[in-house]
């Protein structure tokens, strides 16, 4: 008896293995295929660059669960965006899949990736350079501007060419310039 329990149990742990690395795999297709979506607002940020994409889990159902979050509360491309991730999950053929929206805690500009901050700055886009929790103590933050550099700057609208930019003027070289929201 003592044997075939532990046949059952190497057995059972066998298909928990088996099961663990199928659901691994459905992940890293999963990765590959977001990887590839821009940004509608940012490009050629991509998705997973901004920290848009949270997290990929297979849930105890089979189902293969990704959370993604707005930049911006009322960004009107969280719908669009949410259809892209589904549209590329879809095309990948993980299985099934379901897109949640993780609202808590909010997506924060500390979680865009330094490759995701490369890319912002050769745009011309200031990348922010303060956490959330650091803007809301200390209100605005001067921005350096990207032409030149100085940090002689001012705020000029809280909406540039999408509601996650804010628009800014450098003093020195007098050239408008966009700042990507610390949220
Ligand atoms: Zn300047």
């Amino acid at each position: 008896m003592v044997s075939a329990a532990a046949e059952a149990g190497a057995a059972a742990e066998v298909r928990a293995a088996e099961v663990g690395a199928a659901a691994d795999a459905r992940i890293a297709t999963a990765w590959q295929a977001l990887a590839r979506l821009e940004d509608p607002e940012l490009p050629p940020l991509t998705l997973v660059e901004l920290g848009i994409v949270r997290f990929l889990k297979v849930r105890a159902d089979g189902v293969l669960e990704a959370g993604i979050s707005p930049t911006y509360t009322g960004c009107p491309a969280t719908d669009y965006i949410r259809q892209l991730v589904e549209g590329a999950l879809a095309e990948a053929r993980i299985g099934p899949f379901k897109v949640s929206q993780v609202l808590a805690p909010a997506w924060s500009s500390d979680w865009i990736t330094p490759a995701g901050r490369a890319k912002l700055e050769s745009l011309s886009v200031v990348p922010p350079e303060r956490s959330a929790s650091a803007a809301l103590a200390g209100g605005t933050a001067a921005v350096r501007c990207p032409r030149c550099g100085s940090g002689d700057t001012e705020l000029t609208s809280q909406f540039g060419s999408t509601p996650c930019k804010a628009l800014h003027r450098c003093r020195s070289c007098l050239e408008p310039f966009e700042c990507f929201k610390c949220i």
